[in-house]
């Protein structure tokens, strides 16, 4: 039961939630494009990846590396940054649109601004 709901409540649950809720349909997880996006818009050529703020350094308040291991982590974590860069600068040059919502986003009391930042992207 636990394992479900908070499947339920994950980032990637409450972009797609939103954004079927505007109307859009999407495909998930397309492994033929770079990254692997998330959520892709086939007929608006746009994609959506949904990102945690700890493993693609967003540099919020999630994001504290532990100070056991730092060199490590810091070396795992500007690994990851460096390709999330590269997958977003690969799928432009094939003229996707992308947007990157970071996991502290969707928190409920900061739907509404999702929502309209959503909208703006997708809006053709
Ligand atoms: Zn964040």
């Amino acid at each position: 039961m636990a394992a479900v709901k908070s499947k339920d409540t994950t980032p990637e649950m409450v972009v797609r939630r939103l954004v079927h809720g505007m109307g859009y349909r999407y495909r998930l997880h397309v492994a033929s494009l770079p990254g692997n996006p998330d959520l892709v818009l086939p007929r608006h050529r746009k994609v959506i990846f949904v990102s945690g703020c700890f493993w693609h350094r967003h540099g919020c308040g999630r994001c504290r590396i532990p100070a056991a291991r730092r060199r490590y982590w810091v070396g795992k974590l500007e690994r990851n940054a460096a390709r999330d860069k590269r997958v977003q600068r690969a799928l432009r040059r094939q003229g996707w649109g992308v947007m990157v919502v970071w996991e502290c986003q969707t928190q409920r009391a900061k739907l509404d601004r999702l929502q309209n930042r959503l909208d703006r992207f997708l809006t053709p």
